[in-house]
């Protein structure tokens, strides 16, 4: 699968937009678009923005949009906002907790590869879970649009790739609410298991994504 770093044999990036034509250095997890450029909804912010002093954090590709850096922070801040209001809560934002900002990004900034994956399989698992028991063939046909339309358009190249590849290789199996569920569940974990996250008990996907928890902590 294409992962979440960058191209193994590429250790440097090359712009053309760029005002340097120069060879730069690309962060580690930095991932690069099909135009070989650094791909933003395909990195995850951390790698996109690394912290102030680390490599590549000096060139023009990665320090756009920065708000671990105050200096940066209060240009964003004239950029998106041109009120003294919005620029003094994005400089506040820059100083808090990383929690804090995560909610501040989540709320005002476009999604990195991350944001956008909780988003969608949040999206796909909801779904699934109020997909019929016993579908019509029209409503079999739409769900496999939508899943088959999923690789042709995800944002995130390498991620869309990927899944078209899985798709083909195991088939999205629409004919139940249960057989998509378990479905979508083993793709994701498939996903998780090339990310090293931790695989998901398929048993629990109905508390997970449709009646919540038995001791009523979600009611
Ligand atoms: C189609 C697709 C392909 C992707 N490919 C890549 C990629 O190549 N590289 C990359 O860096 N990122 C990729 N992502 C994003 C990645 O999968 C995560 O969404 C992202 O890393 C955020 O992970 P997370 O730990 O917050 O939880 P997520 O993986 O986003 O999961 C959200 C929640 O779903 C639940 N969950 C977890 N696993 C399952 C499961 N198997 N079944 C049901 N529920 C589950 C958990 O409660 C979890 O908190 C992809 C996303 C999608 C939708």
């Amino acid at each position: 699968m294409g992962t979440n770093t960058s191209r193994p044999d590429a250790s440097t990036a090359q712009s053309s937009s760029s005002s340097s034509t120069t060879a730069r250095p690309l962060p580690p997890g930095m991932v690069l678009g099909p135009d070989g450029k650094p791909c933003k909804i395909c990195t995850s912010f951390r790698n996109w923005k690394p912290p102030v002093g680390t490599t590549g954090n000096t060139t023009t590709t990665t320090t756009r949009g920065s708000k671990s850096n105050k200096g940066s922070s209060a240009s964003a801040a004239h950029a998106i906002a041109s009120s003294t209001a919005a620029a003094a809560a994005l400089a506040a934002s820059a100083s808090t907790t990383p929690s804090q900002d995560d909610s501040w990004r989540a709320a005002h900034c476009p999604p990195d590869v991350e944001s956008l994956g909780r988003a969608t399989w949040t999206f796909l698992h909801t779904t699934a879970a109020y997909y019929p028991d016993a579908p019509t063939p029209t409503q079999r046909a739409h769900m496999l649009q939508l899943l088959h339309s999923l690789p042709q358009l995800y944002p995130c190249s390498h991620c869309a790739e990927d899944l078209g590849t899985r798709i083909q290789r195991r088939p999205p199996d629409v004919r139940s609410r249960a057989s998509l569920a378990a479905w979508l569940c083993a793709t994701h974990n498939e996903v998780n298991a090339e990310l090293g996250k931790p695989t998901f008990d398929c048993a629990r996907v109905d508390e997970r994504w449709r009646d919540g928890p038995k001791d009523g902590s979600c009611d």
